[in-house]
């Protein structure tokens, strides 16, 4: 509670410093082929109401079945999340009007849920992270859609997405800057991509946020949040953040006081604005669904989903670190997303020295490709140069069979016209001069023809790069500049 402030984070105002508080419901959806209580598919995209079970249409006498593989994708994010697996949880409905929602109530899950408490660590850069409480996760159906564009008089609806099942994953309010709810969604993004249990695509909505935010002075309780609903973008989460706590404080420091409302953020304006007085459980007449019967499963069926996880970021990030000496900020950059961490891994898998090389991998994988990568707009899936051909790259220069700078030619060689890293090397003769008699020829042209700036190296020894840059051109770079520079020491006797 009286935890020390960071005074980065507050916001000055008129009557002193502010402090954020922030607290996100964020809704995943599952990835699963059928719905969470019919068979009809998931699939993005389909024509309107293609994906319609009698279900999810509501027909009278319909009967919810529920999908063990949803369940089976709650269990795992919740093992992810390092959280409470509840053995027995309910489905409850919950009441409400809304065209788009034929039953007129959503299957959702409120008193006991499938996951209770868990935590998220978050990165929020300088080498520092923070503790994110999770209070629970429930299962809950998605609605349907309502189309009015599409005629001049009439709404339509389309109900694809209608019984869709989602997750909805509720924080604890432990969260003091828009940056950090940033740093926390992008985490808990990165933890569902890598458990496969949620595609996190926030531009089709398979992510969005319920961002709940209030303001108080240092040390004092929690005041008044306010609720803005459904944000779809990082980016827009953390606008909607800034702009909300300075409307809140504008009002405090006029005087005022907050009112417990739902909002909507507009990303044309940038503000948010409100949309209805905060509802309460009780008008949403909460109770459980008779057509379900409790949610149970045992302690082994929750075991063998965990003894199947993958290994999740932060493990992975441990390991990077532990066997190859990785800096904990490269092996951060790796693990954020699952396809860059299993690239780096494919490329580990292929190297002839692990142990020697696994940092040097790093370096080339993050440094190299990730930069071109980005450079091209190239996602790393479509990577021209494959993890295979890094590898090889990585092992000559590793054996010493070419130098860090033929290293990188060969590396656009082959990005540009592919091809095998070693036979390029045989057939361009880009092998590095490993003839110590030849290096030393080199040497002494290059100190022969240049007595001048040999006195100079002599009073000033770090003209000593001069020299070596002056053998790496003759040499079309195919010496090792160590070798070189340690023999230019003894031949200038500095
Ligand atoms: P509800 O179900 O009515 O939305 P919850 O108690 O489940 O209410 O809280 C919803 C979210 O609001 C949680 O993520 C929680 O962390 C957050 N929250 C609760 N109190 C505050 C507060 N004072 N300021 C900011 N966020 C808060
Ligand atoms: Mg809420």
């Amino acid at each position: 509670m009286n935890a020390i402030v960071d005074p980065k984070k507050l916001i000055k105002g008129a009557t002193g410093d502010w402090e954020v508080v922030i607290g996100l419901e964020i809704h995943a959806q599952v990835t699963s082929n059928a719905k969470l209580f019919s068979g009809a598919a998931t699939a993005f995209g389909g024509a309107p109401n293609e994906h319609v079970s009698l279900v999810d249409a509501a027909m009278p006498g319909m009967l919810p079945v529920i999908n063990a593989e949803c369940v089976a994708q709650a269990i795992r994010t919740g093992l992810g999340l390092k959280a409470q697996i509840n053995l027995k949880s309910t489905f409850d409905r919950k009441n409400y009007f809304y065209p788009d929602l034929p039953q007129g109530y959503q299957i959702s899950q409120y008193k006991q849920p499938i996951v209770g408490e868990g935590v998220v660590i978050v990165d929020i850069g300088d080498g520092e992270s923070i503790e994110v409480g999770i209070e629970r996760l429930h299962l809950e159906q998605d609605a349907g859609k309502s189309l009015h564009d599409q005629h001049p008089t009439m709404s339509f609806v389309d109900l694809n997405r209608s019984g869709v099942a989602l997750m909805e994953i509720v924080s604890k309010p432990d969260m003091r800057s828009s940056e950090e709810a940033k740093a926390y969604v992008t985490k808990l993004r990165t933890i569902l991509r890598y458990l496969g249990t949620c595609d996190g695509d926030m531009e089709k909505g398979n992510l969005r946020a319920d961002v709940n935010v209030s303001v108080r002075h240092p040390g004092e309780p929690f005041g008044t949040r306010c609720e803005i609903k459904n944000v779809n973008s990082i980016r827009f989460i953390g606008q909607a953040i800034d702009y909300e706590a300075r409307r809140q404080i504008g009002i405090l420091e006029d005087g005022g006081t907050i009112d417990q409302e739902t909002r909507l953020y507009d990303p044309n304006k940038g503000e948010t604005r409100s949309m209805r007085a905060k509802e309460e459980a009780h008008d949403y007449r909460y109770f459980p669904d008779p057509d379900l019967l409790p949610l149970e499963f045992t302690a082994d069926y929750v075991e063998e989903l965990k003894a199947e996880l993958p290994e999740l970021p932060d493990e992975k990030r441990a390991r990077f670190i532990a066997d190859f000496g990785l800096t904990p900020y490269d092996a951060g950059v790796l693990v954020s997303e699952r396809e860059s961490a299993d690239f780096y891994e494919a490329v580990l898998a292929k190297l002839a020295d692990r142990t020697r090389d696994g940092k040097q991998a790093a370096n080339w994988v993050i440094n190299e490709l990730f930069g071109r990568l980005n450079k091209e707009g190239v996602a790393i899936e479509a990577s021209p140069v494959s993890a295979d051909q890094l590898a090889a790259i990585v092992d000559l220069i590793g054996e010493g069979t070419i130098s860090g700078k033929i290293g990188k030619d060969l590396f656009e060689i082959v990005w540009t016209k592919g091809g095998d890293p070693k036979a390029l090397v045989e057939s361009l003769g880009l092998k590095q001069v490993t003839d110590l008699g030849a290096i030393e020829k080199m040497v002494d042209d290059i100190v022969a023809a240049n007595p001048d700036k040999v006195a100079q190296a002599r009073a000033k020894p770090q003209l000593i790069g001069w020299f070596v840059g002056q053998v790496m051109k003759l040499s079309g770079g195919k010496v090792n500049p160590q070798a070189v520079n340690d023999l230019l020491k003894s031949k200038l006797g500095i």
